[in-house]
C-alpha cells in the first residue's frame, strides 16, 4: 500500500518535500466486530484548505494533519470488502478517505455511496461535491443575487470560480472573473460564459482595473484570494453589495496576513460581507445535487477538471494550487477502476 506522508508540520509555502511516498503493508480485510469498510481509492482531491492542515495555524477549524502518517482528504473509491451494511463490494463512495492506494474506513467517517454514475465519478470531488456547494451556497444563500447585477469572481478559474460564474450567468448577472494566466482567461471567456475576465498578473493598479470592468461599481463580490484584491473590491462595491468570503488563498502561507485598510467601505457602502464554511451546509447537498445534475446532463452547465496521474504526482498537484498551475478542479488520479 503506498501513501502519501506528511513529513513535519509546514510554515510558510509548502514544497512537495513536506510529503513522501512510502510504502506500507495493509491487510485486505475488515477486522471483525467492526464496521468499518475497506476501499480501493480512485480520486483523491487537492483542496486549499489542507495547507491548514499541515501546520499548526491558530484558530483553523480542521485539525492539524499528523506527521508520519497519510494526508487525509476527500477521494472517490470502490468499496472492496465491507462490514457496515449501508455499503457492498463494488459500490462507488466518496468521502473522507487517505493518500494511499487502499484505505480502510471507519464506519462513523462520513462517506457516501454515489448514486449516479453516468457522470465522470471525480465530479464528485468538484462540481458535484463540495467545491459545487461551496460555489452555490456562497453565491445563492449569501448573496441573494438579482436579475442584472454585477458580479465579480476571483481565482475564477478554479474548483469553486468557475461555477459560481456559471450561476451567475443562469441567474442573469453580469459577471466577469479575474485569473493568473492568458489560457485561464480564455478558458472564463469562452468555455464558462463570463461576460468578461481579466488576468490580475498582468494589472498594475487593481483599483484602476476594476473600475474598467465595472464602471458602475460591483454589487455582488465572490471572494476566493483576499489581500491586494479584496482591498481593491472594497473600493468599487456599490451601495448594499455583498461580498461572500469562501476564501483567502493569497493568505495561507503567509506568517503575517497582508493588510486590507479599506474596510470603512462596508460602513459608508453599507456592505454586507460574510464568510462561511460549506461543512454547515450540507444538509442542503441533495437539493443542490436536484439543481446542479440537469444543468450538466442538458449542458447548461461546463466543469474543468486538472487531472494528475498516479499517486506519486499528488504532492506536486497540492503544492500545485498555491503557485496556480491548476487549470480547473485539482484531482489526482490513483486508479481508474
Ligand atoms: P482553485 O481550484 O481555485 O485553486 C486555487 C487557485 O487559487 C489557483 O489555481 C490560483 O489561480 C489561485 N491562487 C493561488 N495563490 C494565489 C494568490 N496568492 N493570489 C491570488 N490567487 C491565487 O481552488 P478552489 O476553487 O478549490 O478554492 C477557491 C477558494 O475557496 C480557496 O480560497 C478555498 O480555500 C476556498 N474554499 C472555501 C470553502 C468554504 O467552505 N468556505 C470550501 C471550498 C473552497 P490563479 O492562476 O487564478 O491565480
Amino acid at each position: 500500500n503506498r501513501q502519501v506522508i506528511l513529513k513535519e508540520y509546514v510554515s510558510g509555502f509548502p514544497q512537495e518535500s513536506d510529503m513522501t511516498l512510502i510504502t506500507s503493508t495493509i491487510k485486505l480485510h475488515v477486522p471483525e466486530g467492526t464496521s468499518g469498510v475497506l476501499v480501493k481509492n480512485l480520486y483523491l482531491s487537492c483542496d486549499p484548505y489542507m495547507r491548514g492542515r499541515m501546520g499548526i495555524v491558530k484558530g483553523f477549524f480542521f485539525d492539524p494533519f499528523t506527521p508520519g502518517s497519510p494526508i487525509i482528504g476527500r477521494g472517490v473509491s470502490k468499496v472492496l470488502r465491507s462490514r457496515h451494511p449501508d455499503f457492498k463490494e463494488g459500490d462507488l463512495v466518496y468521502g473522507m478517505t487517505g493518500w494511499e492506494d487502499y484505505s480502510l474506513i471507519a464506519a462513523t467517517q462520513n462517506i457516501y455511496k454515489i448514486q449516479d454514475t453516468d457522470l465522470p465519478v471525480s465530479y464528485y470531488l468538484g462540481i458535484l461535491g463540495m467545491p459545487g456547494l461551496s460555489a452555490y451556497v456562497g453565491f445563492h444563500y449569501l448573496c441573494c443575487p438579482r436579475k442584472g447585477e454585477h458580479v465579480f469572481v476571483s481565482a475564477a478559474s478554479g474548483a469553486v470560480g468557475q461555477l459560481v460564474g456559471q450561476f451567475a450567468k443562469l441567474s442573469g448577472c453580469y459577471v466577469v472573473g479575474s485569473a493568473g494566466s492568458k489560457e485561464k482567461v480564455d478558458l472564463l471567456k469562452n468555455k464558462f460564459g463570463f461576460d468578461d475576465a481579466f488576468n490580475y498578473k498582468d494589472e498594475l493598479d487593481l483599483d484602476t482595473t476594476l473600475k474598467r470592468y465595472f464602471p458602475e461599481g460591483i454589487d455582488i463580490y465572490f471572494e476566493n484570494v483576499g489581500g491586494k484584491m479584496l482591498d481593491a473590491v472594497l473600493l468599487n462595491m456599490r451601495m448594499r453589495g455583498r461580498i461572500s468570503v469562501c476564501g483567502m488563498i493569497s493568505q495561507y502561507n503567509l506568517e503575517q496576513p497582508e493588510g486590507v485598510c479599506n474596510l470603512t467601505s462596508l460602513v459608508y457602502k453599507q456592505i454586507r460581507m460574510e464568510g462561511f464554511l460549506v461543512s454547515e451546509y450540507y444538509n442542503t447537498y441533495p437539493k443542490y445535487l436536484e439543481t446542479v445534475l440537469p444543468y450538466i446532463k442538458e449542458g447548461k452547465m461546463e466543469y474543468v477538471e486538472d487531472i494528475a496521474e498516479g499517486l506519486e504526482s499528488a504532492p506536486a498537484a497540492l503544492i500545485g494550487l498555491f503557485a496556480g498551475r491548476n487549470v480547473g478542479k485539482q484531482v489526482v488520479a490513483v486508479a481508474r477502476d
